[in-house]
């Protein structure tokens, strides 16, 4: 052990990078490969590693961190809650979770926030309802998503994997890990192994809206699309895609399930992307932003949807939890009081573009929109940029091998957009394959 005595910023951290990927490798399940960073702390878009040195943030714990780290607001709202009271089960009702559901159904409704217009309206026709279920992961609110419509097309007659109906999702979709949201995943290299999962799923190429009119009849049980393929390396799909799907589904009675766990929460500059598209679907899920890094997941059902579980249908014990529901209601008033929406439209766009400016010929493409952009690689090189870009004291993601993600904190300021776009060309030289070939400096 070194730095033992070292209690300075980093009191639980006595250990070295080697030693702690050393002890992760013997102790945790090989799941995840063993990464090559340790962090110890972050602040802001900062984050710092257990040797202390400095990366400029902008992957945000996967599109998670929307509010970067250690934001003074998350901070409290966490600490208060945990002192006041951290848990309940779903025995008994609490302030915060009743609070966040008509936080999000005010935001879904395009209402203006902070005003909590929309409690106790009683107004809404049963088309106009959305009530919310509140699980702890991205996966999870899949799997309630699925239960719900599973729960709406038995009264149709339908049941996904008997025969009588299946459920359409598209190529490279990614949807969770748990049986139910991995069944829906299109990635057959982390789902075959594990199936078969009871369930009729068909897969149709993402952004084709001809391929989804042939699949989807009146035995589909519901259609569920990411409205950007995230994991796929952010892949937007044409115009009027959700437009069209929601067309589709309107046609056959089959739900229509969009995935915004990634997407949501003010990544593309809007609160939630089918919002932009002006399309409302069935089912929508949340998770990874909203609770700017505590664990929260949400499945929002509209119209009949949203009364379609009955009493025992579903449940979670830690779901709707105090602390994540008031994790999420810092997010969301910090998201609208600093103007965040805006923030990633605007340096969002000025990112692309300073990328895109650069003219480097690995960039064949930047797409992607607000502070959520794939970069496409000419050359399959993108773990070594992401070895360069750390080594320069950036972290982005490789998140396939010719395609980098960038998803910074929405807090990120221009100076720091101008931080990493300045670095980029060397970074960019030093993963140019004849380059990183001959070696780099390190
Ligand atoms: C991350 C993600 C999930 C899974 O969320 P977990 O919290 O990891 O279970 C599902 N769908 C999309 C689109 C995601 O990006």
């Amino acid at each position: 052990m070194s730095g033992v005595g070292d209690t300075n910023g980093t009191p639980h951290t006595a250990a070295s990078a080697a030693e702690l990927r050393d002890r992760f490798e013997a102790a945790l399940m090989p799941n995840y490969g063993t990464p090559g960073i340790v962090l110890a702390r972050g602040q802001g878009t900062t984050v710092w590693d257990v040797e202390g040195t400095r990366y400029l943030d902008l992957i945000a714990g996967i599109a998670v961190s929307a509010l970067g780290h250690g934001h003074p607001a998350l901070v409290k709202a966490v600490a208060d809650q945990t002192a006041t009271l951290a848990h309940t089960s779903n025995l008994f009702i609490h302030e915060r979770e009743v609070e966040l559901a008509e936080r999000l159904i005010g935001l879904l409704r395009g209402a203006a926030t902070g005003q909590h217009s929309e409690q106790g309206s009683g107004q809404n026709s049963a088309a106009d309802d959305i009530r919310v279920f509140f699980a702890n992961s991205g996966t999870e609110a899949n799997e309630a998503a699925l239960k719900l419509v599973k729960a709406v097309a038995a009264d149709r007659g339908l049941r996904a994997g008997d025969g009588t109906g299946y459920i359409v999702s598209t190529s490279n979709a990614f949807h969770g890990r748990t049986a139910g949201a991995l069944a829906l995943t299109g990635k057959a290299a982390i789902r075959e192994k594990f199936g078969p999962f009871g369930m009729d799923v068909r897969f149709v190429p993402y952004g084709d809206a001809d391929a989804l009119h042939d699949a989807v009849d009146s035995s589909c049980v519901a259609v569920i699309v990411e409205p950007t393929q995230g994991e796929a390396g952010v892949v937007p799909p044409p115009e009027d895609y959700l437009a069209r799907i929601r067309a589709l589904c309107d046609a056959t009675g089959a739900a229509f399930i969009l995935d915004e766990i990634q997407s949501g929460i003010g990544r593309t500059g809007h609160w939630f992307a089918h919002q932009e598209a002006g399309v409302t679907p069935d089912v929508l899920t949340l998770a990874k932003a909203l609770g700017g890094g505590l664990p929260i997941g949400v499945c929002v059902g509209f119209g009949r949807f949203a009364t379609a579980f009955a009493k025992g249908d579903h449940g979670s014990t830690f779901g709707g939890n105090p602390v994540a529901c008031a994790a999420a209601l810092a997010v969301l008033d910090t998201i609208e009081a600093d103007s965040l929406l805006a923030n990633a439209a605007d340096l969002g766009a000025l990112l692309a573009a300073e990328i895109t400016a650069i003219g480097h010929p690995l960039v064949a493409k930047v797409r992607g929109s607000g502070l959520w952009l794939g970069i496409q690689l000419s050359a399959p090189v993108a773990a070594t940029l992401q070895e360069r870009a750390a080594a320069h004291g950036f972290l982005i993601n490789a998140v396939a091998p010719d395609t980098i993600r960038i998803a910074p904190p929405l807090t990120i300021s221009r100076s720091e957009v101008f931080e990493f776009t300045g670095a980029l060309p060397a970074i960019l030289a030093e993963a140019t394959p004849s380059a990183s070939e001959t070696g780099g400096t390190a």
